[in-house]
Protein backbone atom coordinates (compact mmCIF):
# COMPACT_ATOMS: atom_id res chain seq x y z
CA UNK A 1 0.00 0.00 0.00
CA UNK A 2 1.58 3.05 -1.52
CA UNK A 3 0.39 6.47 -0.52
CA UNK A 4 1.62 9.57 -1.48
CA UNK A 5 2.69 10.78 2.10
CA UNK A 6 5.42 9.53 4.17
CA UNK A 7 4.85 8.51 7.56
CA UNK A 8 7.84 8.67 9.64
CA UNK A 9 8.00 6.91 13.34
CA UNK A 10 10.79 8.40 15.74
CA UNK A 11 11.38 6.41 18.84
CA UNK A 12 14.09 6.59 21.86
CA UNK A 13 14.31 6.05 25.09
CA UNK A 14 12.60 9.52 27.08
CA UNK A 15 15.50 11.62 27.28
CA UNK A 16 17.30 10.60 23.96
CA UNK A 17 16.29 14.26 22.53
CA UNK A 18 13.62 12.73 20.31
CA UNK A 19 10.96 16.16 21.14
CA UNK A 20 13.96 18.87 20.94
CA UNK A 21 15.13 17.33 17.64
CA UNK A 22 11.41 16.91 15.85
CA UNK A 23 11.03 20.46 17.11
CA UNK A 24 13.52 21.86 15.48
CA UNK A 25 12.93 19.51 12.36
CA UNK A 26 9.58 21.38 12.32
CA UNK A 27 10.77 25.05 12.37
CA UNK A 28 12.98 23.85 9.17
CA UNK A 29 10.58 21.89 7.49
CA UNK A 30 6.96 22.39 7.77
CA UNK A 31 5.99 19.96 5.65
CA UNK A 32 6.74 17.40 7.99
CA UNK A 33 2.92 17.08 9.85
CA UNK A 34 3.28 16.03 13.85
CA UNK A 35 0.47 13.96 14.62
CA UNK A 36 -0.67 15.09 18.24
CA UNK A 37 -1.27 11.97 20.49
CA UNK A 38 -3.59 11.00 23.26
CA UNK A 39 -2.31 10.21 27.02
CA UNK A 40 -3.68 9.43 30.59
CA UNK A 41 -0.50 11.46 31.77
CA UNK A 42 -1.16 14.94 33.52
CA UNK A 43 0.38 17.63 31.63
CA UNK A 44 4.10 18.68 32.47
CA UNK A 45 4.86 22.57 33.24
CA UNK A 46 4.30 24.15 29.68
CA UNK A 47 2.51 21.65 28.10
CA UNK A 48 -1.00 22.62 26.64
CA UNK A 49 -3.86 19.71 25.58
CA UNK A 50 -4.01 19.89 22.11
CA UNK A 51 -0.79 20.92 21.16
CA UNK A 52 1.71 18.44 23.06
CA UNK A 53 -0.95 16.12 23.68
CA UNK A 54 -4.23 15.60 24.12
CA UNK A 55 -4.72 15.02 27.93
CA UNK A 56 -7.46 12.50 28.91
CA UNK A 57 -9.10 10.46 31.95
CA UNK A 58 -9.00 6.55 31.91
CA UNK A 59 -12.21 6.40 30.87
CA UNK A 60 -11.86 8.61 27.94
CA UNK A 61 -8.82 6.49 26.41
CA UNK A 62 -11.15 3.12 27.37
CA UNK A 63 -14.14 4.47 24.93
CA UNK A 64 -11.47 5.41 22.36
CA UNK A 65 -10.00 1.80 22.60
CA UNK A 66 -13.61 0.46 22.57
CA UNK A 67 -14.39 2.29 19.73
CA UNK A 68 -11.36 1.35 17.61
CA UNK A 69 -10.13 4.65 17.79
CA UNK A 70 -6.57 3.90 17.55
CA UNK A 71 -3.98 3.10 15.45
CA UNK A 72 -1.49 1.91 18.03
CA UNK A 73 -1.21 2.13 21.99
CA UNK A 74 1.03 0.82 24.44
CA UNK A 75 1.46 1.59 27.80
CA UNK A 76 4.64 3.45 28.09
CA UNK A 77 6.00 3.83 31.76
CA UNK A 78 2.64 3.26 33.59
CA UNK A 79 0.72 5.63 31.76
CA UNK A 80 -1.45 5.16 28.53
CA UNK A 81 -0.37 6.59 25.02
CA UNK A 82 -2.03 5.98 21.51
CA UNK A 83 -2.01 7.62 18.20
CA UNK A 84 -5.85 8.44 16.72
CA UNK A 85 -6.86 6.73 13.30
CA UNK A 86 -8.62 10.00 12.71
CA UNK A 87 -7.01 12.06 10.28
CA UNK A 88 -4.14 10.03 9.77
CA UNK A 89 -4.48 8.11 6.90
CA UNK A 90 -6.61 10.69 5.41
CA UNK A 91 -3.44 12.61 5.54
CA UNK A 92 -0.74 10.49 3.98
CA UNK A 93 -3.04 9.40 1.06
CA UNK A 94 -3.47 13.14 0.40
CA UNK A 95 -0.17 13.65 0.34
CA UNK A 96 1.37 14.82 3.55
CA UNK A 97 3.85 13.66 5.22
CA UNK A 98 3.20 12.38 9.16
CA UNK A 99 5.50 12.16 12.18
CA UNK A 100 5.10 9.98 15.07
CA UNK A 101 6.81 10.41 18.05
CA UNK A 102 5.67 7.65 20.32
CA UNK A 103 7.38 4.74 21.85
CA UNK A 104 8.69 1.32 20.26
CA UNK A 105 5.78 -0.45 20.99
CA UNK A 106 3.74 1.33 18.85
CA UNK A 107 6.11 2.00 16.40
CA UNK A 108 5.83 -1.63 15.82
CA UNK A 109 2.02 -1.63 15.74
CA UNK A 110 2.41 1.08 12.88
CA UNK A 111 4.77 -1.16 11.07
CA UNK A 112 2.30 -3.63 10.78
CA UNK A 113 -0.21 -1.48 9.74
CA UNK A 114 1.65 0.76 7.63
CA UNK A 115 4.05 -1.50 6.17
CA UNK A 116 5.74 1.80 4.32
CA UNK A 117 6.47 3.75 7.64
CA UNK A 118 9.81 4.65 8.14
CA UNK A 119 11.02 3.74 11.62
CA UNK A 120 14.14 5.80 13.21
CA UNK A 121 15.40 5.33 16.65
CA UNK A 122 17.05 7.63 18.48
CA UNK A 123 19.89 6.91 21.15
CA UNK A 124 21.84 9.10 23.40
CA UNK A 125 25.90 8.68 23.58
CA UNK A 126 25.96 7.32 26.78
CA UNK A 127 24.27 6.60 30.15
CA UNK A 128 25.53 9.31 32.12
CA UNK A 129 24.28 11.40 29.50
CA UNK A 130 20.92 10.01 29.11
CA UNK A 131 20.62 10.98 32.94
CA UNK A 132 22.18 14.34 33.06
CA UNK A 133 19.56 14.99 30.31
CA UNK A 134 16.78 13.83 32.07
CA UNK A 135 17.61 15.48 35.49
CA UNK A 136 18.52 18.76 33.48
CA UNK A 137 15.13 18.76 31.79
CA UNK A 138 13.98 19.11 35.52
CA UNK A 139 10.06 18.09 34.24
CA UNK A 140 10.14 14.80 36.11
CA UNK A 141 10.26 13.96 39.77
CA UNK A 142 12.97 11.50 40.53
CA UNK A 143 11.14 8.44 41.00
CA UNK A 144 9.60 9.13 37.15
CA UNK A 145 13.24 9.37 35.99
CA UNK A 146 14.56 6.45 37.68
CA UNK A 147 11.47 4.48 36.15
CA UNK A 148 12.28 6.41 32.66
CA UNK A 149 16.35 5.27 33.18
CA UNK A 150 15.17 1.37 34.25
CA UNK A 151 12.80 1.29 30.80
CA UNK A 152 15.28 2.62 28.83
CA UNK A 153 16.82 -0.81 28.61
CA UNK A 154 14.61 -2.41 27.09
CA UNK A 155 13.48 0.29 24.84
CA UNK A 156 17.11 0.08 23.39
CA UNK A 157 17.10 -3.39 22.72
CA UNK A 158 14.60 -2.66 20.02
CA UNK A 159 16.74 -0.58 17.82
CA UNK A 160 17.70 -3.42 15.65
CA UNK A 161 13.83 -3.65 14.50
CA UNK A 162 14.11 0.15 13.16
CA UNK A 163 14.91 1.04 9.32
CA UNK A 164 17.28 3.73 10.66
CA UNK A 165 19.81 5.07 13.75
CA UNK A 166 20.66 8.65 14.84
CA UNK A 167 22.91 8.49 18.50
CA UNK A 168 22.06 12.17 19.23
CA UNK A 169 25.67 13.53 20.43
CA UNK A 170 25.88 16.38 18.68
CA UNK A 171 22.63 17.84 18.34
CA UNK A 172 22.94 19.81 15.08
CA UNK A 173 24.38 16.80 13.53
CA UNK A 174 21.64 14.65 14.99
CA UNK A 175 19.41 17.33 13.42
CA UNK A 176 20.90 16.74 10.02
CA UNK A 177 20.92 13.04 10.00
CA UNK A 178 16.93 13.01 10.46
CA UNK A 179 16.75 15.77 8.07
CA UNK A 180 18.73 13.65 5.51
CA UNK A 181 16.64 10.67 6.38
CA UNK A 182 13.51 12.78 5.07
CA UNK A 183 15.13 13.57 2.47
CA UNK A 184 16.21 10.72 1.30
CA UNK A 185 12.53 9.42 1.68
CA UNK A 186 11.43 12.19 -0.69
CA UNK A 187 13.64 11.07 -3.09
CA UNK A 188 11.86 7.74 -3.51
CA UNK A 189 11.23 6.76 -7.49
CA UNK A 190 7.63 6.49 -6.68
CA UNK A 191 7.57 10.08 -4.88
CA UNK A 192 9.88 11.56 -7.78
CA UNK A 193 7.54 9.92 -10.56
CA UNK A 194 4.80 11.46 -8.62
CA UNK A 195 5.94 15.00 -7.70
CA UNK A 196 7.96 15.50 -11.10
CA UNK A 197 5.64 13.57 -13.75
CA UNK A 198 6.15 16.66 -16.40
CA UNK A 199 9.93 15.84 -15.94
CA UNK A 200 9.59 11.82 -16.61
CA UNK A 201 6.76 12.47 -19.25
CA UNK A 202 9.18 15.01 -21.23
CA UNK A 203 11.95 12.40 -21.14
CA UNK A 204 10.03 9.60 -22.52
CA UNK A 205 10.31 7.54 -19.62
CA UNK A 206 7.15 4.97 -19.20
CA UNK A 207 5.23 4.47 -16.04
CA UNK A 208 7.03 0.95 -15.25
CA UNK A 209 9.54 -1.00 -16.92
P1 LIG B 1 18.77 19.39 3.10
O1 LIG B 1 19.31 18.01 2.81
O2 LIG B 1 17.90 19.89 2.00
O3 LIG B 1 18.14 19.49 4.43
O4 LIG B 1 20.02 20.43 3.15
P2 LIG B 1 21.55 20.21 3.39
O5 LIG B 1 21.90 18.78 3.31
O6 LIG B 1 22.26 21.08 2.50
O7 LIG B 1 21.83 20.73 4.86
C1 LIG B 1 20.93 20.72 5.93
C2 LIG B 1 21.56 21.36 7.17
O8 LIG B 1 22.64 20.56 7.64
C3 LIG B 1 22.17 22.75 6.96
O9 LIG B 1 21.92 23.49 8.14
C4 LIG B 1 23.66 22.47 6.79
O10 LIG B 1 24.45 23.54 7.18
C5 LIG B 1 23.87 21.30 7.70
N1 LIG B 1 24.96 20.42 7.27
C6 LIG B 1 25.40 20.21 6.01
N2 LIG B 1 26.42 19.31 6.00
C7 LIG B 1 26.61 18.93 7.29
C8 LIG B 1 27.50 17.99 7.90
O11 LIG B 1 28.33 17.30 7.29
N3 LIG B 1 27.38 17.87 9.26
C9 LIG B 1 26.48 18.56 9.98
N4 LIG B 1 26.45 18.38 11.30
N5 LIG B 1 25.63 19.45 9.44
C10 LIG B 1 25.68 19.64 8.10
P1 LIG C 1 12.73 13.16 24.78
O1 LIG C 1 11.67 13.84 23.99
O2 LIG C 1 13.43 12.08 24.01
O3 LIG C 1 12.30 12.69 26.12
P2 LIG C 1 13.89 15.85 25.05
O4 LIG C 1 13.85 16.36 23.66
O5 LIG C 1 12.94 16.39 26.04
O6 LIG C 1 13.88 14.24 25.06
O7 LIG C 1 15.41 16.09 25.55
C1 LIG C 1 15.80 15.79 26.87
C2 LIG C 1 16.73 16.91 27.37
O8 LIG C 1 18.01 16.81 26.72
C3 LIG C 1 16.20 18.30 27.08
O9 LIG C 1 16.46 19.12 28.19
C4 LIG C 1 17.00 18.74 25.85
O10 LIG C 1 17.16 20.14 25.82
C5 LIG C 1 18.34 18.02 26.04
N1 LIG C 1 19.03 17.62 24.79
C6 LIG C 1 18.48 17.09 23.68
N2 LIG C 1 19.42 16.81 22.76
C7 LIG C 1 20.62 17.17 23.29
C8 LIG C 1 21.99 17.13 22.85
N3 LIG C 1 22.34 16.65 21.66
N4 LIG C 1 22.95 17.58 23.71
C9 LIG C 1 22.62 18.04 24.93
N5 LIG C 1 21.37 18.11 25.41
C10 LIG C 1 20.36 17.68 24.61
P1 LIG D 1 6.47 11.63 27.47
O1 LIG D 1 5.55 11.39 28.61
O2 LIG D 1 7.90 11.82 27.90
O3 LIG D 1 5.98 12.73 26.56
O4 LIG D 1 6.44 10.29 26.58
C1 LIG D 1 6.72 9.05 27.16
C2 LIG D 1 6.79 7.97 26.09
O5 LIG D 1 5.52 7.75 25.47
C3 LIG D 1 7.77 8.26 24.96
O6 LIG D 1 8.50 7.07 24.71
C4 LIG D 1 6.84 8.59 23.81
O7 LIG D 1 7.45 8.30 22.58
C5 LIG D 1 5.66 7.67 24.07
N1 LIG D 1 4.46 8.08 23.34
C6 LIG D 1 3.97 9.34 23.15
N2 LIG D 1 2.86 9.31 22.41
C7 LIG D 1 2.63 8.01 22.09
C8 LIG D 1 1.61 7.34 21.33
O8 LIG D 1 0.69 7.93 20.76
N3 LIG D 1 1.71 5.99 21.24
C9 LIG D 1 2.70 5.29 21.85
N4 LIG D 1 2.72 3.97 21.68
N5 LIG D 1 3.68 5.89 22.57
C10 LIG D 1 3.64 7.23 22.70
Amino acid sequence: MDHPGNLFVVSAPSGAGKSSLVRALREFDARVYPSVSHTTRAPRGQEKHGREYYFVSDTEFDAMVTNNGFVEWANVHGRRYGTAKKSLEERIKGGTDVLLEIDYQGALQVKNAFPNAVLIFILPPSWDELRARLENRGEDAPEVIELRLRNAEEEMAQVAKFDFVIINELFESALFDLKAIIHAQRLKYAAQRRLRADTFESLNIPESN
